[in-house]
């Protein structure tokens, strides 16, 4: 006999009717119905286990100071850019380069040694038309980070426009397995890379995974429940960061990504201590 897992249901049903079918296994645990399986779902996108940090934690030297200690920029011009940035709101990195004090490239490399991650001052976009990584364009766009290169033993370059979001490289991690070399790019060369990622059409035998975003929880859970019907006998893996929690449902046949995206909170903890430091000194 087999027993249903979902909380408050635990109906009996004889292995033969399971056996043929009857409900469907997730996780090695039995659900009876469609109802259950959707009850279990609810549950797994409302816990929000948050993950462990997808990098190592460096602290963060504020920008400025770091351009300082560079010799990048003197304390006068220093200065002067952080009273510029009160009228003009541009970001600390963005107001050096619009007073001339401080280039591009200087910018991306004190940023991305401030979050302890490499940069590419240049990049060609057209290099991710064919969407490396097989992640789909609602993937690379919700987690602000597109892998440029093919998985080769598990390592995938990724490319990331500041913040570097830890707890989305955590996700992706999870999700895919994969070890992750990170890469900082300009806010421009990000815009570029969302427009191009994925562009040109995949060949019929490596489709992308499509990936369903949605704000409610509801239609979340019935696709879940569906995939793992689908499935019978599902993995579920889900990976949450900032207001996003990712399930990914695959069974022999199956594998469907479902993107619940939360009401917009406060900024992340990390977002915020990134937009003090690089928005005053
Ligand atoms: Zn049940």
């Amino acid at each position: 006999m087999a027993r249903c897992a979902a909380e408050g249901c635990g109906r009996w049903r004889p292995d033969l009717l399971v056996s043929r079918g009857v409900g469907a296994r997730v996780d090695g645990r039995w659900f009876c119905s469609r109802a259950c399986l959707e009850q279990m779902a609810r549950e797994r996108l409302t816990a929000g286990t948050p993950l462990a940090p997808g990098l190592r934690g460096v602290p963060p030297m504020r920008l400025g100071t770091l351009l300082a200690a560079k010799g990048v920029c003197d304390s006068a011009s220093l200065s002067r850019a952080l009273e510029a940035q009160r009228e003009s709101g541009l970001r600390l990195g963005e107001q050096l380069q619009a007073m001339g004090a401080a280039d591009r490239q200087t910018v991306l490399t004190a940023l991305a040694t401030q979050f302890g991650v490499r940069c590419l001052p240049t990049f060609d976009p057209t290099t991710v038309r064919h969407a490396p990584g097989g992640l789909c364009r609602e993937a690379v766009r919700a987690l602000r980070i597109a892998p440029i290169s093919d998985p080769i033993e598990h390592r995938v370059r990724v490319a990331s426009p500041a913040p570097i979001r830890r707890r989305a490289l955590g996700a992706l991690r999870r999700l895919t397995g994969w070890t992750l070399e990170v890469y900082l790019v300009t806010d421009e060369d990000w815009m570029a890379i969302l427009a191009q990622y994925g562009a040109e059409p995949r060949p019929a035998a490596r489709p992308l995974p499509a990936l369903v975003c949605t704000s409610s929880v509801a239609e979340a859970a019935a696709r879940i429940a569906a995939a793992a019907a689908r499935g019978r006998d599902a993995t579920v893996i889900e990976a949450n960061w900032e207001d996003h929690a990712w399930i990914r449902v695959q069974a022999p046949g199956v594998m469907e990504d479902v993107c619940l995206v939360l009401p917009e909170g406060p900024p992340h903890p990390e977002e915020a201590s990134w937009l003090a430091a690089t928005t005053s000194r």
